[in-house]
């Protein structure tokens, strides 16, 4: 499929501010769209000027939530260059929630071709220095103008990106986490698996009730017992116990984090023992108590690693210093070395945008 390409010099009047970035609330010039109808496939493939879109009230996405999306980041090189980490195993993933929410499979090579195209657009928006990125959102939504309850036969996939500060704090500071036991994220059976809108739509009642009592996000437990660990808000969770790594293993209701994925290997590769499982709260709980826990991070492509220094769990409050231990320490080191291009890639994960 050709990229119809409709190029606008700084279409939104914005510039990069790489000293004062938020995360999300700023986009790039330029975005990616492609239409799809059932019969016709996937078409109409375009780099139009950011802005906004048009669609009827009755779009069905708008109703029942048939919708996925991605979260990458774009990383600049000490070269100049622009990394991408694993694309491939965002697209992949991003097929894995369409099928589950019946959205049409998408080609995850051509994806990668357009996003290469945007990235080659749009690069003078990746920030220049280390740890502050650019934030790439691939989303898929129903658009068929009616509201009978079926799968839709209509989609638009999007790019768009926006200028990315580290997500909580600064690079490794600490952040508070609280674990919820009232509501639940997902369970076995439903779509905690899949990227797709519903699952944050149901999050954010949590995610005030932590806020209120200064915490940053929530620990979700499982959706039948509230005993097993699942994962936080857009992290997946790593336990540092016994000089033994734990993390929850994936079970339907887990979203299978590539961060995850790559640490569980860079661990490995450390010389590190790492067990998925299932692990309860109570057993945490008495580790802590017993100090055998050391460590507890969180992964995933937003924060990068996350140190949680605090974790409330009912009336209990475990302590786990400020700064995050030798474990988080040195996985951030070595993905972000992987990422921005200081490392060796002996994995093979990083993908350069090629210079047109
Ligand atoms: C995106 C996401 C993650 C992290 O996935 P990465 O591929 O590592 O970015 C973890 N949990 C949830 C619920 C997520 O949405």
């Amino acid at each position: 499929m050709k990229i119809d390409i409709q190029y606008k010099e700084n279409p939104q009047g914005k510039i990069l501010d790489e000293e004062n970035m938020g995360f999300g609330d700023t986009f790039t010039d330029h975005m990616f769209t492609m239409d799809y109808v059932e019969g016709k496939g996937w078409h109409n493939a375009r780099i139009t000027p950011y802005a906004p879109i048009s669609l009827m009230p009755s779009a069905m996405g708008l109703h029942y939530g048939q919708t996925v999306f991605e979260g990458m980041k774009a990383y600049r090189r000490k070269d100049g260059k622009i990394n991408l980490f694993r694309p491939l195993e965002n697209f992949k993933r991003l097929n894995r929630s369409n099928e589950r929410i019946c959205i049409p499979k998408i080609d995850e090579e051509f994806l990668l071709k357009a996003l290469t195209k945007l990235l080659q657009i749009d690069g003078g928006w990746v920030p220049h220095v280390k740890y502050k990125s650019l934030y790439i959102r691939p989303f898929i939504f129903a658009t068929d103008p009616q509201l009978g309850l079926r799968p839709a036969k209509e989609f638009k996939l999007m790019i768009i990106m926006s200028p990315a500060d580290t997500y909580y704090g600064r690079g490794l500071e600490s952040i508070k986490i609280f674990v919820e036991n009232e509501y639940v994220r997902a369970v076995r059976g439903g779509m905690g698996e899949a990227k797709t809108g519903g699952n944050y739509a149901g999050s954010l009642k949590s995610q005030i009730d932590a806020m209120e009592e200064n915490y940053a996000q929530v620990l979700w437990l499982d959706g039948v017992e509230r005993k097993y660990i699942e994962e936080v808000g857009a992290m997946n969770i790593f336990f540092v116990l016994d000089e033994k790594i734990i993390t929850p293993q994936l079970n339907g209701s887990i979203l299978p984090g590539i961060t995850r994925k790559s640490s569980i290997e860079l661990l490995r590769d450390e010389g590190y023992t790492v067990e998925e499982k299932r692990i309860t709260m109570e057993e945490i709980a008495k580790a802590y108590d017993e100090n055998r826990l050391t460590e507890i991070f969180g992964t995933g492509t937003a924060a990068v690693i996350s140190p949680i220094g605090q974790l409330k769990w009912k009336d209990k409050v475990m302590k786990l210093g400020d700064m995050g231990g030798e474990v988080a320490s040195l996985l951030y080191q070595k993905l972000t070395d992987l990422q921005w291009g200081d490392g060796k890639d002996e994995k093979n994960w990083i993908y350069t945008i090629p210079e047109e």
